[in-house]
């Protein structure tokens, strides 16, 4: 599909959030189009979940435009915290929102299709489990399946592997990075980690501290068709492009 041929999901333009008068996003312009692979990048407080509760809706915004052209009902969000609900195993929390939804369901194909989607995350022996049971990348992986069983047009991250140990979160980054080779999922990923930004995105738009978009950037330009990987040297080069561009900003060093 060419670019123009893409259907665009939600414009926001000339975008601020302000909270008890403060500005917390400055004009934020952001087109998001099917198939997009986004990362909002920044520094803790800088408000990059303040921007993905608006582009899910959840938030009015206080001056700019905010076009959207999808339905609620087809974003998902994932967490930080997995959110499961102690007392459902593994299978019942993930069926829980579209039974509460759902006027009328087809209880066989919803758990068909909770099994499927659970095999696809590697939890498919897990389901009759309760988070209890579970680590914390399995209960990531819960948390996805719950978010994919909807099967959302957009799917929107907030930082959902950032309290993984190392080896777990890099397990999920590359299940997801094998999400996107086999779908056409549309995601936009909160992040403060440069590298998982760069594997999991094709544009990284980075925060100032103070809630503005400092520099959108294209992984394509940096990879230039290069298979990326965490030891790319593309990577090194954003990294230390990203770097001077906060220190440009004032940013001090060692709160990115
Ligand atoms: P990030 O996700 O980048 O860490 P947030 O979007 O959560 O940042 O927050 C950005 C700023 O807005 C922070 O200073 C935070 O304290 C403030 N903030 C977020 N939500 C609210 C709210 N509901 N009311 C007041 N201030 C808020
Ligand atoms: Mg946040």
């Amino acid at each position: 599909m060419t670019n123009a041929a893409k259907k665009t999901l939600i414009h926001c333009e000339r975008l601020g959030i302000q909270f008890n008068g403060i500005a917390v996003l400055q004009d934020i312009n952001l087109t998001l189009s099917q198939g997009d692979r986004i990362a909002l990048l920044g520094p803790s407080g800088c408000g990059k979940s303040t921007l993905l509760n608006v582009l899910a809706g959840l938030l009015e915004a206080s001056s700019g435009t905010v076009e959207r052209y999808l339905q609620p009902a087809e974003m998902s969000f994932v967490f930080q915290d997995a959110s499961l609900l102690p007392w459902k195993t593994v299978l019942q929390n993930i069926t829980m929102i579209p039974e509460l939804i759902a006027e009328k369901i087809n209880s066989a194909e919803l758990y068909q299709r909770a099994e499927s989607i659970l095999l696809q995350v590697g939890l498919r022996d897990k389901l009759n489990a309760y988070p209890d049971q579970l680590s914390g990348g399995m209960k990531m992986r819960a948390a996805l399946a719950r978010a994919l069983l909807v099967a959302p047009q957009l799917l929107l991250l907030d930082e959902p592997f950032s309290a993984l140990d190392d080896p777990t979160r890099e397990r999920l980054q590359d299940d997801l990075r094998a999400m996107h080779a086999s779908s056409s999922l549309t995601t936009v990923l909160v992040t403060h980690n440069m590298e998982e930004a760069f594997l999991l995105a094709d544009r990284i738009f980075v925060f100032s501290h103070d809630g503005r978009i400092l520099r959108e950037f294209q992984v394509a330009e940096y990879t230039s068709g290069e298979v990326v990987t965490r030891e790319s040297a593309a990577l090194s080069q954003m990294r230390s492009d990203v770097r001077t561009l906060w220190q440009t900003d004032g940013l001090e060093l060692h709160n990115a």
